[in-house]
């Protein structure tokens, strides 16, 4: 660091750290009489969110919470989650939003990796905590968190967890007045687990600033850009991301900083997914694909008007044909690109000027696309020797990436965090092309892509492909060792019903001909084997897990 002037400062002067307590300020500045929906069980307005939040604090204090301690979350998509985005946080504590998915085995390591002191639980978790409890080394209290309240019934239920009590009961009794002090912005505020290809899960985290300053760049990139702007004030917000998967991508603390109304879905069940979509009368969602592609195919979604929706797709590649089927019901679909390590928001789709003129053929185009670079956010592709490559929408390397919101590192893994940041650049395990105006391009994950016959193979390129033949109602394509080859694709299909027998292989692979023919794809792109089974194995976070794949139906895949 070169040694600069500091600016000069009164001894009584306000410094403003960035701090969540300031984003959740702006929360009554506008539209405070907007609502926060869960279910159709619970109503509040912004007042109301403020108070519980501050009544929240003096329940976890009189729990023993203390600037510095992890309270880790179960909880289904909740107001009562939102309330603990805030909350936790703004004490100086550690938010851990605990991914229900993982198994109880990993559950007990993150809980104990992260040191977790207090923890609120929903009902539906019980049996994990009951199943590893004994071997929790750091958790001190346990509050129970039901939706039998909001019926007026009674929460109780058999468990041997010995709880301080029930939320809700236990905030009625708690005092609205909450002091929340300023303390340093670079102070830890969230911790959550991403799962890797090997190993134990890893932690990773972020500070307040860093998330005030996610906060405002996705504010300015999905909100000023006039006509073609993605999120308003006047939006009904509805997260289909599990909150504890990089804070619902972030987006509630942008909502709720814009007093957006707000609608927590609780479990996703498809059914009160579209029966919330259209009673709270949502406006904007965000959603891996699956789910996006799990909701276009249910029959209702053909018989009611959707055109109202916006849905941002990430986490994973959007593919052309789900896109179309999706701009078919007249949903706008835009994409966005980023993982747990960058908090997440890398890029999103940017309607340049004259963009939405374009027919919708050439707009899927650029919709498809992972997005165009974010504010604040420098992408660049590398190659294996560190050296930056062109962007030139052609050349294809290692996303790396800076800017102020990505996780220094992994909690206690000095060497995987070296690994990560490695000269000085966020490491992203993707494999990328840049266009000169910005456009990410994803060819795949490093570790899917194939090598086949001397040439690397997209995985994403084939399922592209695919994903368009009529019938195809999901596809996933991994690589597979190939003794004269090096590795050869090969691709799952899960037909639509009415398509079932249909197709074969022969007739999807028949698809490549006139691309390879035209010389847009070489005949490596064929997938060997085209298998169809009734269902692709999914992550805990909904993404079609080819590690999974590579590891357990290979010889299903090789046998067929
Ligand atoms: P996670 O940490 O679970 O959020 O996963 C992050 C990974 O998801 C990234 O490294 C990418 O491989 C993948 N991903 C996220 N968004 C996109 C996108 N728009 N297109 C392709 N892959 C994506």
């Amino acid at each position: 660091m070169i040694k600069t002037k500091l600016v000069p400062r009164t001894p009584s002067a306000h410094e403003y750290p960035l701090l969540i307590k300031y984003l959740l300020a702006e929360s009554l500045k506008y539209e405070p009489q907007h609502e926060i929906v869960y279910r159709d069980l619970k109503r509040m307005n912004y007042y109301e969110l403020n108070q519980r939040i501050a009544q929240l604090a003096n329940v976890l204090t009189a729990a023993g919470v203390e600037p510095g301690d992890t309270v880790a979350v179960f909880d289904w998509d909740s107001h009562r989650y939102l309330e603990c985005f805030y909350a936790i946080p703004m004490m100086g504590a550690i938010l851990h939003t605990i991914n229900v998915r993982l198994s109880p085995a990993q559950i007990l390591y993150t809980m104990n990796h992260a040191e977790d002191k207090v923890v609120l639980l929903h009902e539906d978790f019980v049996p994990i905590i009951e199943a590893i409890k004994g071997q929790l080394t750091t958790v001190k209290k346990f509050i129970f968190i039901s939706d039998k309240v909001y019926k007026g019934e009674s929460p109780a239920i058999p468990t041997t967890i010995d709880f301080d009590g029930e939320y809700e009961n236990l905030l009625s009794k708690a005092s609205q007045q909450y002091e929340f002090p300023d303390f340093d912005e670079n102070t830890w505020a969230t911790t959550f687990y991403t799962t890797g290809t090997t190993g134990n899960p890893k932690g990773v985290y972020f500070s307040h600033r860093q998330l005030f300053m996610h906060t405002m760049a996705v504010l300015i990139y999905t909100g000023s850009m006039g006509e073609r702007a993605h999120l308003r004030a006047t939006d009904v917000y509805m997260p289909i991301t599990p909150m504890f998967h990089v804070h619902a991508w972030g987006v509630p603390y942008v909502a709720t900083m814009l007093n957006i109304k707000q609608v927590y879905p609780g479990r996703y069940e498809p059914e009160i997914l579209l029966k919330l979509l259209l009673a709270e009368k949502v406006t904007f969602s965000h959603c891996v694909p699956t789910i996006l592609q799990m909701l276009v195919n249910s029959p209702v979604a053909k018989q009611v008007d959707l055109s109202r929706w916006r849905v941002l797709i990430g986490g994973a590649a959007l593919n052309k044909a789900l896109a179309k089927a999706t701009l078919d019901l007249k949903i706008d679909i835009i994409a966005g690109y980023g993982m747990s390590e960058t908090c997440p928001i890398m890029s999103l789709t940017y309607f340049k000027e004259g963009m939405l003129g374009l027919p919708i053929d050439e707009q899927i185009d650029y919709r498809v696309k992972a997005g165009h670079m974010a504010p604040m956010v420098d992408v660049r592709i590398m190659d294996e020797n560190g050296k930056f490559l062109p962007h030139d929408g052609k050349t294809i390397g290692e996303v790396v990436a800076r800017s102020p919101w990505m996780t220094q590192g992994y909690y206690k893994e000095p060497e995987k965090s070296e690994e990560l940041w490695r000269n000085g650049w966020l490491h992203t395990g993707d494999i990328a092309s840049i266009t000169a105006d910005n456009w990410i391009q994803i060819a795949d994950r490093a570790k899917d892509v194939i090598k086949t016959g001397g040439e690397w193979v997209s995985s994403l390129e084939i399922e592209n492909i695919i994903s368009q033949i009529e019938g195809v109602a999901e596809v996933a394509v991994i690589g597979l060792p190939d003794p004269q080859w090096d590795e050869r694709p090969h691709a799952l299909v899960v037909l639509k019903p009415e398509y079932t027998e249909k197709l074969t292989a022969e007739g999807v692979k028949t698809h490549f001909k006139p691309l390879i023919d035209s010389g847009k794809l070489n005949k490596w792109y064929i997938p060997d084997k085209v298998v169809f089974v009734k269902e692709i194995p999914k992550t805990s976070v909904g993404k079609i897990d080819k590690k999974l794949i590579r590891s357990e139906m290979k010889d299903l895949i090789m046998n067929a």
